[in-house]
């Protein structure tokens, strides 16, 4: 890949969002895993996050996947679905993955960030959660079927 132009990699990923600037950043990060981590990724939050693009929740994405670690990456999704379900009160990423990682055994962390991101993508939408059929209306606080105003 490092190799490869900024050109090239865009032929690669031009199906996802942001493509350019992607190309960009993964140009960059090859670049800097070659001059500086002899051609491996870094396994510490601090390194990752001196990579092109990538800030706290990519870096929590890399360390729980890639390598088992225990993080909890807080995109959109996850932001606004513990919010609602009142797992937290935060509204910025960092305050909400405070709140959940203080809740949560760190062995569970992962799961509880892909289970997050799942309900909200099929059920807690951002404009019009489908509360009516959410499996977990009885216990969510933020639940449109008990009149609860749902927030963004
Ligand atoms: S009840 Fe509604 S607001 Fe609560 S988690 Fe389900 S879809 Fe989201």
């Amino acid at each position: 890949m490092a190799r490869l132009t900024t050109e090239e990699l865009e032929e690669y990923i031009k199906g996802v969002g942001l493509f350019r600037n992607k190309a960009k950043h993964i140009a960059a990060t090859c670049q800097l895993l070659l001059r500086e981590h002899g051609g491996e990724v870094p396994r510490t939050r601090e390194e990752l996050m001196q990579l092109a693009g990538v800030g706290r929740k990519t870096a929590n994405v890399v360390l729980a996947n890639a390598f088992g670690i225990p993080a909890f990456a807080v995109d959109t999704h996850v932001l606004r679905v513990s919010r609602r379900l009142g797992l937290a009160s935060g509204i910025t990423p960092d305050q909400v993955e405070a709140e959940v990682t203080a809740l949560l055994p760190e062995e569970q962390w992962l799961d509880a960030h892909h289970w997050l991101i799942w309900h909200g993508r099929r059920q807690c939408y951002a404009r019009r959660p489908s509360c009516s059929d959410c499996p977990l209306a009885a216990i969510c606080p933020s639940s449109l079927t008990k009149g609860a105003i749902s927030d963004a």
